[in-house]
């Protein structure tokens, strides 16, 4: 495709924002929509964890490309990545720690500042925590927080300092040959509708195998922790303004992105604060308050993006990993749209069958 190619972007959060921005500093004449506020979906619900603790190449890279544009865009308006190590660990000498060690080799391997520690160490850099029944963890240098409302505000402002046109509170219908978003033609369209994307592309008959699920998020008092995951219970936790953040896995079943409990369920803020007492030292971590959003995966975890039918792109299905690689994950759709790029094979959108989907 050639500069001035007209794209039209469905659902601004993180992913459609910054592939927006990256398709008009490019030259491309870019329209944004978002049925609601820019970061309204999932985005603004985002814990805000940053890192590169991934073990596959092309997962590495990504992340690796993300963290150094969060940390370029840091400082613009009030986005900020806060640099934070990463420690995750089991309480399971088993297959779990065999898991963990495999993973810090891998990431080693790919030159990632990564070392594996045992409870002493723990204790040693984090007396905050109670480590005694910690079989081994690994600690990753290379990782961060950062707000996904201030990302959002900042991709907002570039993307229309880069010429692009911003649609808020316009709900996008698609259609085919030619692409068209509300019936206007486009060279491409790009759909980040996030766990609505199933959805969107139902308009053009196109399925795709996404599965959104609802998951949970607390922030309560409590002392300066470093950023971690229980990977025995399955919880993690990340310093904020306010004391800490902590938010936990899958809800069991599908959720409906448009008709799930907001709220969270009263099991999940009593467990929460139960394990953070137990694992913090001195800790009561009084709540301040709580929610519930929605991610969406896909039946082999890895995301669904590039071109599905002509003309027509998908960037969605990155479970509760979307913020942290958004920088990356939306440059290299933009790369792509423009042909400047070929597409990360194992994401490649087409790869199941119909009968995945
Ligand atoms: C509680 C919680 C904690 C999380 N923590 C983290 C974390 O710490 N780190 C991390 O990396 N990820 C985290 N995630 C996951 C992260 O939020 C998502 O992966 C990421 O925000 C996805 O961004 P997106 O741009 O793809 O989708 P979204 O932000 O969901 O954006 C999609 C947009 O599409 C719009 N839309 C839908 N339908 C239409 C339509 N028909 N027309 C126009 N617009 C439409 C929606 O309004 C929405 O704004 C968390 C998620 C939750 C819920």
């Amino acid at each position: 495709m050639t500069t001035r190619t007209r794209v039209a972007v469905v659902g601004g959060g993180a992913v459609g924002l910054t592939t927006a921005y990256d398709l008009a500093t490019r030259g491309a004449h870019v329209e944004v929509f978002d049925r609601g506020a820019f970061g309204s979906g999932s985005t603004e619900r985002a814990a805000g964890i940053v890192y590169d603790a991934y073990a596959e190449d092309v997962d590495v890279a990504l992340a690796e490309r993300a963290i150094e544009r969060f940390r370029e865009f840091s400082g613009e308006r009030d986005f900020r990545l806060t640099p934070a190590p990463y420690l995750w660990f089991t309480t399971d000498g088993g297959a779990s720690a065999a898991a963990i060690r495999e993973q810090a080799e891998r990431m080693r391997h790919h030159g990632r500042e990564v070392e594996l520690v045992e409870s002493d160490d723990i204790r040693r850099e984090f007396p905050v925590l109670r480590v005694d029944d910690i079989a081994v963890g690994a600690i990753a240098r290379t990782a961060g927080v950062a707000d996904p409302s201030a990302y959002v505000a900042l991709l907002v402002r570039k993307v229309r300092e880069a010429g692009a046109t911003l649609h808020s509170e316009t709900p996008a219908s698609v259609a085919l040959d030619p692409p068209r978003v509300n019936d206007t033609a486009y060279d491409a369209v790009v759909v980040t509708a996030g766990a609505w994307t199933k959805r969107v592309l139902a308009d053009v008959a196109v399925s795709v195998p996404l599965r959104p699920y609802r998951v949970q998020a607390l922030v309560a008092g409590g002392p300066s922790v470093p950023i971690f995951y229980d990977a025995d219970e399955e919880y993690y936790v990340r310093p904020h303004p306010e004391g800490l953040l902590a938010g936990d896995g899958v809800t069991d079943g599908e959720a409906d992105p448009d008709d799930f409990a907001e709220a969270t369920d009263d099991w999940f803020r009593e467990e929460t604060r139960r394990r953070l007492r137990r694992r913090l030292v001195n800790a009561d971590v009084p709540l301040s308050r709580s929610w519930a959003g929605v991610c969406a995966g896909t039946p082999d975890n890895d995301p669904l993006l590039g071109e599905l039918a002509d003309g027509l792109y998908i960037g969605a299905g990155w479970g509760g990993h979307g913020f942290m690689r958004a920088p990356a994950l939306g440059e290299r759709l933009a790369l792509q749209v423009l042909g400047e790029r070929d597409g990360v094979g194992p994401f490649d959108p087409t790869r199941f069958g119909a009968g995945d989907a």
